[in-house]
């Protein structure tokens, strides 16, 4: 299961960000997930409580924004949106599109106390 180590990926961020900026207890933290970066929310979210468990955001409240797929057909020469990698263009139906937005999983902020 990735979104375990993705889960132990944003505790060492949450971490390096509390000790650089000296705070000692994350309330929320706000996730940024791709619609194309193949992360599956839920499990994310069960292994977020487990990972954070004697971390500074241990019990902390996990926010996810969704962040919409999208794509550049080279068909068209535009922007498409785009609901999973490798779907054609919803304007022409060709399958030359690449993935602009939406492929990554960041951390978009943290709530602290
Ligand atoms: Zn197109």
């Amino acid at each position: 299961m990735h979104e375990m180590s993705l889960a132990e990926g944003i505790r060492q961020i949450v971490e390096d960000a509390g000790r650089a900026q000296g705070f000692r207890k994350v309330k929320t933290v706000v996730l940024e997930i791709g619609q194309l970066s193949s992360v599956e929310p839920e499990a994310l979210r069960f292994c977020f409580d487990v990972v954070m468990k004697d971390s500074i955001a241990d019990g902390a409240a996990l926010q996810i924004d969704a962040v919409p797929g999208q794509g550049w057909c080279m068909q068209c020469a535009m922007s498409v949106p785009i609901g999973a990698l490798y779907d054609p263009c919803p304007h022409c139906g060709s399958y030359q599109v690449q993935a602009t937005g939406g492929t990554e999983m960041r951390v978009k902020e943290l709530e602290i106390e």
